[in-house]
């Protein structure tokens, strides 16, 4: 399933969560927007979980606002990119070299 944040119909700024009104110009007309990929800011692993699922990572989404998800795979680095999908309520992020 995609992931969507939601954009400002009236000034295009995106925001993530959903808010009543835009930050940039108090606007309140929005329209859902497709995010497919951001790139890796930080993250960290989670002590238990197994191998593959086991870190979490903040990223800057390509339309602006930063999101949390599950990182795949096993190497991960600050600046690396990846594609997004909502797998029931999480976010997950797949490095894109992979997910090709
Ligand atoms: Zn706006």
């Amino acid at each position: 399933m995609s992931f969507t944040v939601d954009r400002c119909s009236a000034c295009l700024h995106a925001v993530y969560p959903a808010r009543y009104l835009c930050p940039r110009c108090r606007g309140s007309d929005w329209h859902p927007v497709t995010v497919r990929s951001g790139t890796l800011l930080q993250f960290t692993h989670m002590p238990g979980k197994r191998a593959g699922d086991d870190h979490l990572g903040t990223l800057r989404t390509d339309d602006g606002p930063l999101v949390i998800a599950r990182l795949t795979g096993k190497a991960h680095d600050k600046g690396q990119r990846y594609a997004l999908r909502l797998d029931g309520d999480a976010l997950i992020a797949a490095p894109e070299s992979s997910a090709a």
